[in-house]
């Protein structure tokens, strides 16, 4: 494959290891995250384990100058809009910026019109396989933009996907990730209430998942979670702070849309009651403690 100049911009517990995996596929990656030591210890992490390690830029700028591609993955709507802006300055015509970020499609709808206005290009492409995925290069990837555009960063990209996937236009990607949370929360929300309901009902838990796991109450959620939830054990990755960030997001499109979502509503109120307890920064299984604490 052609060897690219890319920037990335947030070596968070998501950008992170997926810019490392640009860098294994022998890239020249250009990585700058706001808070210096956490691009230094990137950086070392791999040149401490011998594998390649990328080059660190020291704004967002340095990090977008001279790239054919830049990718970001940083918070919400504001982030992206001020990094983005600040990388659209200095990209060079022609050149992508992909955004992995989880964000409303109406950013991503602004940016890409910006970005066309300048000669540039922009697919929202959000991911989905938490701190796992990121680490194993096994997201799925769900991208809104221009088929031509995708067709240039789908070999690049697939450095760390499972599947990566043009859904439609611009903002399609982030639509696709509002569904992908409405789903995934409705399942980690049933098994907090059925391991609740177990552990007051004095059933052996392990007895109880070893059959149902089995049955038509299986999921990736079950399968991996719910031991760990069981041990109260919370620090998997995707925080209760990103979850409520992406069920507002979800809850703003079904306004505009004039869907009803209740049990989104409902969700989204028990993360706020989880953050009220200090879990911010749990994972979101943390819905069991939630009900635990009542
Ligand atoms: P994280 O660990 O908190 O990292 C966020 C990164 O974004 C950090 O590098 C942070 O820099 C940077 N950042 C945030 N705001 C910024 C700004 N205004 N300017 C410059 N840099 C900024 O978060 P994460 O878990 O990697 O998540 C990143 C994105 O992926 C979010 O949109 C999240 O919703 C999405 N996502 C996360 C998961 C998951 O399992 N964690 C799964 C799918 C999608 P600092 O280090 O300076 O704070």
């Amino acid at each position: 494959m052609q060897t690219l100049t890319l920037g990335w911009v947030g070596l968070g517990t998501m950008g992170g290891p997926m810019a490392g995996h640009l860098v294994r596929a022998g890239h020249r990656v250009q990585a700058h995250n706001r808070t210096p030591a956490r691009a230094r210890h990137w950086r070392e992490h791999y040149l401490q384990t011998n594998q390649p390690a990328g080059e660190l830029a020291g704004s967002v700028n340095d990090a977008a100058y001279g790239a054919d591609i830049v990718f970001t993955c940083v918070g919400g709507d504001d982030d992206l809009r001020q990094v983005a802006r600040t990388a659209f300055a200095v990209m060079q015509p022609g050149s992508i910026l992909v955004d992995h970020s989880t964000t409303s499609a109406s950013v991503a709808r602004e940016l890409a019109s910006e970005a066309a206005a300048r000669g540039l290009h922009f697919i929202d492409a959000p991911v989905s396989g938490g701190q796992a995925g990121a680490e194993n290069g096994q997201l799925a990837i769900m991208a809104g933009g221009e088929a031509g555009t995708f067709a240039r960063i789908e070999p690049v990209i697939a450095a760390y996907a499972k599947r990566a996937r043009l859904v439609g236009p611009t903002g399609a990607g982030q639509l696709t990730k509002m569904v992908n949370q409405i789903c995934f929360t409705g399942v980690v929300a049933g098994l907090a209430e059925g391991l609740f309901f177990a552990e007051k009902a004095g059933l052996d838990c392990q007895a109880v998942l070893d059959v149902i796991s089995q049955g038509a109450a299986q999921s990736w959620q079950m399968d991996h979670r719910a031991q760990t939830m069981l041990r109260g054990e919370y620090d998997f990755g995707f925080a209760v702070d990103w979850v409520r960030k992406d069920l507002g997001i979800v809850l703003d499109e079904a306004r505009a849309l004039g869907v009803a979502l209740p049990g989104v509503a409902q969700i989204n109120d028990w993360y706020g009651e989880l953050q009220q307890l200090g879990h911010g920064r749990s994972d979101t299984s943390a819905l069991l403690e939630r009900l635990r604490a009542l």
